[in-house]
């Protein structure tokens, strides 16, 4: 490679590190993979298969924005494999099915012309779908179920099959990477399937915003307008997004009233219950709460091994328990982390051409888990519970048993277990020398508060235990 490429790959790669962090960059872009500028494009050169399609379905719009960034031109993104063939090891990776066998070097377009807005169906259709177009569309039978998600589950099959009669709208709340938009891809596509040809409009709520604000421009609301309230079923997710974008909020209101009027099935999903997302119009969420809220909760450790068994299985991988076992344990935020994680496992096998073991399994992973531990320390939670409650790390530390200090402290401990990966012996001594037993205590009890959905007075402004854990969450970046 001249000189000049080579110059080009260093800023390329500085760009797109900058972008997803060195973290992701690390393991996605490693030594087997280049980059490199040619006439229209921008060559990724990947060691397999496998590597294409994770980077073209994760990173495709980052590495776009940072080649254009770099040269000031608009490119396309083009993938060459080096190895068509399948990986070194053995089994471990089924090839993808022959129609999804792409040919090296096949483009991808990711910055489509811009058609005349009065030409609206065909592309605005387009634009609300989901915006990994590569990938199949995830559905209800893949959605692994637990106590964290039963419910949010069961409510999805039953919008499907009911089709709004027993409750309308459905609301998903859960935080990011916990499966809103794969419970909303498999309800769009069950109901696709269950009725093909129904019109379905599927999106995110951005894609409303956009879709509003152009017809605004071109005047063609009617034909906006219209779309919408054909449709037989609508599903939008992060509804969230339509915070304080008061003008948007009143039309997807009409919207959401002319359907719901003509008894058409609505699912939506946000990060948050619909009361608490903030600067939302009281009429929206009135009307969100007038079906059904269900949230998806973190999952539980059996949970998280069970997901990573079936993507491990989904992927053809055999995975030894030991090593299933070993993510569950250390990947707890999300089931996005998870499959990550898993991932790189893999890809890390196929790279260095190594045993899928719990030895390469601590070392794939060892950034990736320091990264999530480290993320949150316990000098971070001492932070933010110190600073809620207004309160000097020796005063909650101390010994005393006053419930002004033992209920923070006791939330201190249980957000320490929940975010920081440190052992109960280790969390113990940093609140003030106390042993194991009194952290399994404290946890106890606040999960206790957190199902009975406990009031609390102890500190203006917040209702229940759960609003002061959301605060402090917030605050830590959780
Ligand atoms: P969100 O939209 O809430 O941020 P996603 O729906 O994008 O989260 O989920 C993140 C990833 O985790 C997706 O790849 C999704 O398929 C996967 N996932 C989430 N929950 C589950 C589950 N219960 N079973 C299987 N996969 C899941
Ligand atoms: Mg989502």
């Amino acid at each position: 490679m001249a000189g000049h490429q080579g110059n080009v790959e260093s800023t390329l790669r500085a760009a797109v590190a900058e972008r997803l962090g060195e973290g992701r960059f690390g393991l996605w872009f490693g030594e087997g993979v280049r980059l490199g500028v040619a006439d229209d494009a921008l060559e990724v050169g990947v060691p397999n298969a496998f590597f294409r399609e994770w980077i073209q379905g994760h990173f495709a719009s980052n590495l776009i924005e940072a080649a254009e960034a770099v040269t000031g031109r608009t490119l396309r993104l083009t993938f060459h494999v080096a190895d068509e063939a399948e990986p070194r090891v053995g089994n471990l990776i089924e090839p993808p099915p022959a129609e999804e066998r792409r040919q090296p070097g096949k483009t991808v377009p990711l910055a489509p012309a811009p058609e005349p807005a009065s030409q609206p169906s065909e592309r605005d259709r387009d634009r609300d779908r989901p915006r990994n177009q590569a990938r199949p569309p995830r559905r209800l039978d893949d959605f692994v179920t637990g106590p964290c998600n039963r419910l949010s589950h069961a409510a999805a099959v039953e919008m499907v099959q009911t089709l709004g009669t027993s409750f309308n709208p459905l609301v998903v709340d859960a935080g990011v990477g916990l499966g809103k938009t794969h419970l909303l891809e498999g309800i769009g596509h069950a109901m696709r399937t269950r009725s093909p040809g129904s019109r379905v409009i599927q999106g995110t709520a951005e894609a409303f915003t956009n879709g509003f604000l152009d017809a605004m421009r071109s005047g063609s609301l009617g034909s906006f307008r219209s779309r919408y309230r054909k449709a037989d079923a609508l599903i939008v997710d992060d509804v969230h997004f339509l915070a304080a974008k008061r003008a948007t909020q009143d039309e997807f209101l009409h919207t959401f009233n002319a359907l719901i009027a003509e008894g058409v099935p609505i699912v939506v999903a946000a990060d948050q219950h619909p009361r608490r997302i903030a600067r939302l119009t009281d009429e929206l969420a009135t009307r969100f709460l007038g079906g059904m809220v269900v949230k998806l909760d973190a999952p539980s450790p059996d949970t998280r091994a069970a997901i990573l068994k079936a993507k491990a299985a989904a992927r053809g991988v055999d995975v030894p328990d030991a090593v299933i076992g070993y993510i569950a344990e250390h990947i707890r935020s999300s089931v996005r982390e998870l499959e990550g994680a898993l991932h790189s496992l893999i890809a890390h096998a196929v790279l260095t051409g190594k045993r899928l073991d719990l030895a390469l399994a601590k070392t794939a992973l060892r950034d990736t888990i320091r990264h999530t531990a480290a993320a949150v320390g316990l000098r971070d939670v001492e932070r933010a519970v110190c600073q809620l409650f207004e309160l000097d790390g020796e005063t909650l530390k101390s010994n005393s048993r006053a419930r002004a200090l033992s209920y923070p402290r006791m939330l201190a401990m249980y957000l320490a277990r929940k975010h920081t990966g440190a052992a109960y012996s280790e969390i113990g001594r940093h609140f003030g020398g106390r042993n194991h037993s009194t952290v399994i205590s404290a946890e106890k009890k606040v999960l206790g508060w957190l199902r009975d959905e406990e009031h609390s007075a102890l500190l203006a402004g917040f209702e229940t235990v759960a609003d002061i854990l959301a605060a402090l969450e917030r605050s830590l970046g959780t």
